[in-house]
């Protein structure tokens, strides 16, 4: 898949869980000592434009707005808008079963993707559905921030270019139902992105 502002394909989608303090809170969690990381298959990507249609075996699908990083191959660091999109009932049985997230995670459509810019932080992201405000945070607000993420990734797997690292989601989740129009952006809209739900 080739991404809007990035020079590399798609490589593996990462993904940072409870990265905001007010989110673990509100889905009842303490702030986690280290990055908790999980990752997302490569089916699960969706550029802007596209339609998430929702899994008949969920009924509630979360937006999750996150700044997404990716290491460009030239080595720059990019930036961009997506939606970590949920089945939060589907991750709450898997958390009670003590199983992975990727059922919950991973469905095709769940990592909605912006186009990518040049890396410039702190930025503001913001989602809306069907025109009113669900999420707007500064991402000098997370928990870990992205030097630290990046480093962890890094040190762990060693990050590759056209890898995209999701961030973490502010306060604010909500379910979407089929008919809404899920918009997000960076800052004043360097990155935006734009979907239909099914
Ligand atoms: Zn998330």
């Amino acid at each position: 898949m080739d991404i809007p502002g990035l020079d590399a394909a798609l490589g593996t989608i990462w993904c940072v869980g409870r990265n905001y303090a007010d989110h673990a809170k509100e889905l009842g969690h303490e702030p986690p000592s280290e990055p908790l990381i999980f990752v997302k298959p490569a089916c699960a990507a969706m550029l802007s434009g596209g339609t998430l249609r929702l899994p008949a075996d969920s009924r509630r699908v979360d937006h999750e707005a996150e700044l997404v990083v990716a290491r460009a191959r030239d080595g720059s660091l990019r930036m961009a808008v997506g939606v970590d999109f949920t089945a939060r009932d589907l991750q709450a049985a898997a958390k009670k079963r003590g199983d992975p997230w990727t059922d919950a995670k991973g469905r095709p459509g769940f990592a909605a993707l912006g186009n990518f810019v040049p890396l410039r932080l702190p930025t503001r992201v913001r989602l809306s559905v069907n025109g009113a405000a669900r999420q707007d945070a500064s991402t000098a607000d997370m928990i870990f921030a992205v030097e630290r993420l990046l480093a962890h990734l890094d040190s762990r797997f060693g990050l590759r270019p056209g890898d995209v690292v999701y961030t973490g989601t502010p306060a604010g989740v909500a379910p979407v139902a089929a008919g809404d129009r899920v918009s997000a952006l960076l800052g004043e809209g360097e990155s935006r992105l734009s979907i239909l739900v099914a």
